[in-house]
């Protein structure tokens, strides 16, 4: 994968002593900085100029977050009007958008803020998370940080791994997850990370990733990027999402997860999921004009209790049938869910419907 390198760099003022600052411009002082007072101010000058979006994330803001960090997932049942089956997970964002042009990437419609952010303020973030595990010792937490942005694919430039990493591995009730599309791992593996963290991948066949992941890491590269985290004792995961329907599918799902099981021991894995694709009629737009040379538009999608577009059920049914079929090929007992998806998919794909906070239970099991 090619390093990401902005045209211009922002930062607010009120982050511009603090180590994750200090660490992008260390290692890029070539690009020209500029300090501002609030992010906010380029939001109504990209109003008036209206950048492409390809062009707004040449520019990287560093900033201050001011709100809450840590949130529940927002694919509970409560904010997406669709009732699905939740898995009890939690999300810090620390970053917002992404320098990878995967062509069904839902941010591209979802952020009203084109350029990309890193929140420096990590100390604010910790305190945040340790007042919310001391509050709950009895819970255990499982908290990502893919949702509005890769995990790690700005890591070699803010090193924000580092702090988190060595925080979670004093945790007794929580673990992390990096969620990513590249691979982008060197700061992780002299980290004493005790088990706390895991590191996941989001995987499609070479023939998708090719086609439509624009700008991330070969799959060859993130298996690498896999065995080395696997190496120094990190547990993996991996995410079949969105798995896509296309002429071959059967064929190159299979040999997918047959490749991941050939170099990843299955002990080290700690969970699969699988979503399958989905769209909003916005990001469909946005995707032809985008990437026009994408054929996931052209695929026959229909709209959803929360107004999201996906394959006929039949088929999403049929497709995680043979997928979860093929895992369990692999390993009887690892933990396989479901992104996003109903009572009845579930009901159809996996014999029952687990509330949130026994899935929440059945993923971790191994780890906490
Ligand atoms: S890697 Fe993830 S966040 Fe980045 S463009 Fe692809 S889907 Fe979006």
């Amino acid at each position: 994968m090619k390093p990401y390198k902005p045209e211009k760099i922002f930062v607010e003022r009120a982050v511009q002593d603090l180590p994750i600052t200090r660490n992008v411009l260390e290692r890029l002082p070539e690009v020209p900085t500029e300090y501002i007072d609030s992010r906010e101010s380029l939001l109504q000058e990209s109003q008036r100029w209206n950048p492409t979006l390809a062009r707004a994330k040449k520019s990287l803001i560093l900033a201050q977050y001011k709100g809450c960090f840590f949130k529940p997932c927002p694919g509970s049942r409560a904010r997406e009007g669709l009732k699905s089956v939740c898995c009890n997970y939690f999300v810090i964002n620390y970053a917002s958008n992404c320098h990878m042009e995967c062509s069904y990437c839902y941010l591209q419609s979802h952020l009203n803020f084109p350029y990309l952010t890193v929140y420096a303020n990590c100390e604010d973030l910790l305190s945040e998370l340790q007042g919310a595990f001391s509050e709950s010792p009895h819970r255990s937490f499982r908290i990502g940080t893919g949702e509005l942005a890769d995990s790690l694919g700005l890591d070699l430039l803010t090193s924000y791994s580092v702090p988190l990493v060595e925080f979670f591995a004093s945790q007794k009730n929580a673990v992390l997850e990096f969620k990513t599309k590249s691979n982008c791992v060197e700061n992780l593996l002299d980290l004493e990370h005790g088990g706390r963290t895991v590191v996941s991948w989001s995987m499609n066949p070479r023939f998708i990733q090719e086609r439509e992941e624009h700008k991330t890491s070969t799959i060859s590269e993130r298996l690498e990027a896999a065995e080395r985290c696997v190496e120094v004792g990190y547990p993996v995961a991996f995410h079949l999402d969105p798995l896509i329907f296309y002429e071959r599918w059967e064929v190159d799902y299979k040999d997918l997860i047959e490749e991941i099981f050939d170099r990843i021991p299955t002990s080290s894995v700690s969970w699969i999921s699988m979503g399958s694709l989905r769209m909003t009629v916005p990001l469909k737009e946005m995707m032809r004009k985008r990437f026009p040379s994408s054929f996931l538009p052209l695929g026959e999608l229909v709209p959803s209790e929360d107004g999201k577009m996906r394959y006929f059920k039949p088929i999403r049914v049929d497709m995680y049938r043979k997928v979860l079929g093929w895992i369990k090929d692999q390993n009887p007992t690892l933990p396989v869910y479901s992104c996003m998806e109903s009572p009845d998919v579930w009901r159809k794909v996996f014999q029952s419907t687990p509330s949130e906070e026994e899935l929440g239970r059945e993923i971790l099991h191994s780890l906490v």
